[in-house]
This record gives structure tokens, C-alpha cells and sequence, in this order.
């Protein structure tokens, strides 16, 4: 992949002149960037070419603002599936906003873009701090979310309705590509509104992001049903229990998953491809070896064993067939053409993993995550991702963020650390 500085550049609203209200900060300057490839061998092919390495701009307060926090309108906005943390990164804006920079104007847009678009006639509502006192002890978004397509001309009309001037728009990889269109609008009526993205996906799958929360959550739940499986296939004779985990194009969950928990045996992810008889054989020298198995399988793995669909969700995701199911049904009618009978156990937890509320480590994620969105939007940064990149906090245009969903490198060290833990086999085709 060819990147270029100008795709690390990040839009401004305008001049910065507002002193910033912080004391008792240190402050970030603007030409604070962190290196995107840190390997030595980049960094001096860069220089030797005379160009800058690529380097994303940090996160942070900057000492001179945009937007004058004593008349700052601002709005959050909740998107997309459901995801541990959803809470914590609304209160950690909310609180970031009232009591670091003073903003007594904070609103809260009801279900995801329907939010932004009047004629769905939902009200926003007002986020005092008492309003968002414990909201990260639950599950879900107090905001509510939504899937499905909203025009950006009606967004952007809603925005200036409500005389908005920051939107935080929280969600994954098409709440971005959505935040994006609306910024575009923006700049078309030639109007001062920023659009801070914070980046939430379970499956950890966007790009440029070395980590988005919830997943730290998703992954600690998951261990319960490797456990689960795990006593289920080993209380049988020649048990199996598998388990089906998020992950609808990358294999981060599962792959984390399996490295989690000793007695998996077989991990699948979208990124390698596997054959029915493949995982067979697998599962039933496994058996062989410890008398039972433990299979993890991410949803978005094997699709091309599955009846192609040509349906899909309300945002244009397409419908996967449901790998999970599929194995279910396929492992023991084949085991038992192989002359084994086997007891599989199926376990899909994952509705109980998205609805969880954030561990402690993505509690703490989401905080600074947040702090980090509203130093921005404040700074009038605008069209950006907050991410983490080499434990830094960083702004990345959400173009950049958008342009290539991340995948588990299949030789690399988490996926190589996977077959040596489990002991499958590296080609299952
Ligand atoms: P996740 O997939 O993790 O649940 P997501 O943010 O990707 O989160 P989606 O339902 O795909 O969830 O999208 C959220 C919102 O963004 C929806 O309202 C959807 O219509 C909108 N959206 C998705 N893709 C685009 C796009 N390409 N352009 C404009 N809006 C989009
Ligand atoms: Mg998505």
C-alpha cells in the first residue's frame, strides 16, 4: 500500500484564537506527530528519498482553540451495533466537555443518524452531568443507535437547525464513512462544524487504529464460552464444543480468543480459508490426541462454503450465512461418515458479549478516548478518527481510516502464536 503525507494531513476548521480555558496541562503542539512506520529500514528509505516518513499528528489540548467554550453548541451521536463502552465514551465527552472546557450545552442525538434527521421526529436531549452520572455501569447506549442510511443534506440542515457546531459521532467503520459525507456537506455550505469520530468496533477491524474499545471486553468474555465449551466437550465422549465469536471480517476476537484459552483446538477466521473436510480431520485427530475439541469460530469465517446472500442489513451490510450454525450441523454428519461419533455442544454468546458494559481497562479506554475527541473537536479539528497508535493519541482523517478494513496478517505474530497454541494445522483447505 502507497500512502502519502498529504492522506496523514488533518483539516481545520480555522485560525485557532481562542485561548485555551486549561491550566495545569501539558499542552500538545501541532507539529507533535507520532511515526507511522516505526522500523528503521522505513524511516531511512524516507530520508534517504528526502521525503517526511508518514507520521500521524497527536492528540491532545492545544494551548490556542477554535470554539470559544462559553458559546460551543455541541451533539453526540451513537451508531451501529451495539459494543461494550458505548456509555463510557458518552460520559467521557459529556464530562470532558461541561468540566474541562466549561461547555454548558451538550446534546444528545437520539438513535444514530434517525437522530439527525427531523422527520423522524426524535428529540434530542440535554447531557448534564447528572444525566450521565452512572451510565457507564450499564450496557448498550443511553443514546440509543440505529442502522440505515440518512441523506448527509438533511443531517447537516438538522446541525444548523440546532445551531450545533461540534458533532461526535460514535461508531464503527460506516458511522465514519456517514460523519464523513456530513463533513463533506459542511464544507459545501461553507459552514464552521466539526465532525470528531471516535472509533467503536468490536472487532477491532479499523484501520490506522491500533485498538478501539470494547474489544478488550469482548475478548474476556469470550473466555467464558471457551470455558463453557471446553467442559462441555470434555465431560462427552469424543465431545466437541464450539463456539461462534464476532468478527465479521477480521479475526482479531477469535484469534485473541483462542490465544486466551489453552483448551481451544482450532481457531477459524475470515482471513484463512478452511474446507469442511479440512476442519474434520482436524477436529477428529484432536479428538483422537485429548478425546474431545474446542473450535473457535468467527462469524464472518468460511463464507465461501455458505449459499451466497444476497440480503443485506439496513445500513448495506450483507447478510453472512451463519458459519456458526452451518459446522454445527456439517461436523457430525461428516465424523460420522468417518465412523466417529461425536457430541458437538454449540454456544453463541454474542449478543450477551455486545451488550456488556466495558471492562475496566476499556472503561479507562474510553475515557481517554473521549478527553482526546473533545480536545479536538475543540481545537476545530474536524473530518478525523481519534485513534491509538504506538500508545499515543492521534487524529486520523477518516478517509484515511475508511480506505481498508484491518485484517489479521496470517503470518504474523498473532496469528503464527494462534497455530502454535491451538496445534491446528496451518493449511485446513
Ligand atoms: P458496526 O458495523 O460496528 O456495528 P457501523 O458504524 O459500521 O458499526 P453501520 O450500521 O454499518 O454500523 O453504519 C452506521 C450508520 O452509518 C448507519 O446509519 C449507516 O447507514 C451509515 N453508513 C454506513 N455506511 C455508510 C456510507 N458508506 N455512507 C454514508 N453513511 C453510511
Ligand atoms: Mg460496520
Amino acid at each position: 500500500m502507497t500512502l502519502s503525507p498529504a492522506e496523514f494531513e488533518v483539516a481545520q476548521l480555522g485560525e485557532r484564537t481562542v485561548a485555551s480555558p486549561l491550566s495545569d496541562t501539558r499542552f500538545v503542539a501541532e507539529s507533535d506527530r507520532v511515526l507511522f512506520r516505526d522500523d528503521l529500514a522505513s524511516l531511512r528509505s524516507a530520508l534517504e528519498n528526502g521525503v517526511a516518513p508518514l507520521s500521524f499528528e497527536l492528540a491532545g489540548p492545544r494551548e490556542r482553540i477554535f470554539f470559544d467554550p462559553a458559546n460551543v453548541k455541541c451533539a453526540i451521536v451513537t451508531c451501529g451495533g451495539l459494543c461494550p463502552g458505548l456509555n463510557d465514551a458518552v460520559r467521557a465527552i459529556v464530562i470532558g466537555l461541561r468540566d474541562k472546557y466549561g461547555v454548558d450545552d451538550v446534546l444528545g442525538l437520539r438513535f444514530g443518524f434517525e437522530g439527525l434527521v427531523e422527520s423522524y421526529g426524535h428529540k434530542p436531549v440535554q447531557l448534564t452531568r447528572q444525566r450521565v452520572g452512572w451510565i457507564q455501569e450499564r450496557g448498550g447506549t443511553v443514546l440509543g443507535t440505529s442502522r440505515g442510511a440518512q441523506p448527509a443534506t438533511d443531517m447537516v440542515d438538522t446541525l444548523e437547525r440546532l445551531g450545533i457546531d461540534v458533532l461526535f459521532a460514535v461508531g464503527g467503520d460506516g458511522t465514519l464513512k456517514g460523519a464523513h459525507e456530513v463533513a463533506l456537506e459542511i464544507r459545501r455550505r461553507n459552514l464552521s462544524i466539526g465532525v470528531i469520530g471516535v472509533p467503536k468496533t468490536i472487532d477491532n477491524d479499523i484501520s490506522f487504529v491500533e485498538t478501539s474499545f470494547g474489544f478488550e471486553t469482548a475478548v474476556a468474555a469470550a473466555r467464558n464460552a471457551t470455558q463453557a465449551a471446553y467442559v462441555e466437550a470434555s465431560g462427552h465422549r469424543n465431545g466437541i464444543g464450539l463456539v461462534k465469536l464476532m468478527g465479521r471480517d477480521s479475526g482479531f476476537i477469535a484469534g485473541f480468543a483462542a490465544l486466551a484459552d489453552t483448551h481451544v483446538g482450532m481457531c477459524l477466521i475470515p482471513e484463512s480459508p478452511f474446507s469442511l473436510d479440512g476442519v474434520v480431520r482436524a477436529v477428529l485427530s484432536r479428538i483422537e490426541l485429548d478425546g474431545h475439541a474446542v473450535v473457535i469460530v468467527a462469524e464472518g469465517a468460511g463464507q465461501d462454503l455458505l449459499a451466497a446472500s444476497d440480503q443485506s442489513d439496513a445500513s448495506g451490510n450483507v447478510r453472512y450465512g451463519d458459519i456458526g450454525v452451518f459446522l454445527k450441523e456439517q461436523i457430525p454428519k461428516l465424523a460420522r461418515s468417518n465412523g466417529v461419533d461425536v457430541s458437538l455442544k454449540y454456544i453463541d454468546p454474542s449478543y450477551m458479549i455486545r451488550s456488556l458494559p466495558a471492562n475496566t481497562r476499556d472503561a479507562a479506554f474510553c475515557q481517554l478516548l473521549g478527553f482526546a475527541a473533545v480536545d479536538a473537536g475543540m481545537a476545530g479539528k474536524t473530518d478525523i478518527v481519534v485513534g491509538l497508535w504506538r500508545r499515543r493519541f492521534t487524529h486520523v482523517p477518516i478517509p484515511l481510516a475508511v480506505s481498508t478494513r484491518k485484517k489479521v496478517n496470517v503470518d504474523g505474530r498473532l496469528w503464527q502464536g494462534v497455530l502454535s497454541a491451538t496445534g491446528q494445522p496451518r493449511d485446513l483447505r
